[in-house]
């Protein structure tokens, strides 16, 4: 495919986001709860808040960004880039307006770039954390940013 895509692996041990909007926090507090022993193998990260909330409630490890609307989607959209997260469980509320709606946005697309696995609801998470590919390492094609930069550069 000419260079246009490189090999990207998402290691046996991943880096998981947690993230919950405020009508959905409850639901995904009991997921994790859920599935804790699960997510114990994992580097995990999340927003200020769920992060914090997740936390009392299990005695799991997390490394919290700021609150959502403070910037935190936006700091685990850059961790997405950066390499360091590779597996999103979002849990977005659908029935409610949020004042940080492009972020939201913003992170679902780079999820897209960047070929994460991204749940925006329950079902999708029981899904995916139950996939056998959670206790292996899986290997997928993500755009060559070098190649891409370069043709860019050349070209325009
Ligand atoms: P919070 O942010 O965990 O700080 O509430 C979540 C969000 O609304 O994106």
């Amino acid at each position: 495919m000419d260079g246009k895509y490189i090999t990207f692996t998402i290691k046996e041990k991943k880096g998981i986001a947690l993230i919950a909007h405020d009508n959905e926090k409850p639901k995904l507090i009991e997921w994790c709860k859920k599935n804790c022993e699960i997510l114990k193998k994992h580097r995990l990260y999340g927003t200020g808040t769920t992060s914090r909330m997740i936390v009392d409630a299990t005695g799991l490890s997390i490394r919290a960004f700021n609150s959502g609307p403070l910037g935190g989607d936006q700091q685990i959209g850059a961790k997405i880039v950066e390499g360091q997260i590779d597996f999103v469980v979002f849990f977005s509320d659908p029935l409610t307006a949020q004042p940080h709606d492009p972020d939201v946005k913003a992170l679902m697309r780079i999820a897209q770039v960047y070929d994460i696995p991204m749940a925006i609801n329950r079902a999708t998470a029981d899904f995916m954390i139950q996939s056998s590919l959670m206790n292996e390492s899986y290997d997928h094609e993500v755009i060559n940013f070098k190649k891409n930069v370069k043709d860019r550069a050349e070209s325009l």
